[in-house]
């Protein structure tokens, strides 16, 4: 699971009234920073501690792989943003939906969604037009 489908997972579980979700994997074939969001606790067993630049290897080829996933759907306007603060919005100004630079680093999407107005900002990188509206926004 990723942010998006594991924001809609979880999301769901909590839906249906889940007193607590346990999310296990057995190897470190991914990148599970968007369960940051939900306050985790982490309990680890691992190749950390029996070989740590190992470990490290897999941690930095995951991270580079979550962001080619992303460029190889980013337009040339938005290619030179840190990936971590694009995010895709409908644009009122372009009238269709950009890629815009958030005033943040995304924190994951049910924290965008439920984040008070005013908080998050992004701004379309095509025209520069400023929205506000994080509900709607999405990756
Ligand atoms: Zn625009």
């Amino acid at each position: 699971m990723g942010y998006d489908d594991g924001d809609k997972c979880v999301q769901d579980l909590i839906r249906r009234q889940a007193k607590k979700i346990f999310l296990v994997s057995s190897t470190d074939s991914k990148d599970f920073g968007w369960t940051n969001q939900f306050k985790p606790v982490h309990v680890i067993f691992d190749a950390k501690e029996e070989n740590p630049e190992y470990h490290e290897r897999v941690i930095q080829a995951l991270n580079s792989a979550s962001y080619e996933k992303i460029s190889e759907r980013l337009p040339t306007y938005a290619a030179t943003t840190p990936h971590d603060y694009l995010v895709r919005i409908l644009c009122r100004r372009c009238h269709i939906t950009r890629w815009a630079r958030l005033n943040a680093q995304y924190p994951g999407k049910s924290v965008l969604r439920s984040a008070p107005l005013g908080k998050y900002r992004a701004t379309c990188l095509k025209c520069g037009y400023e929205a506000t509206d994080n509900q709607n926004w999405f990756r």
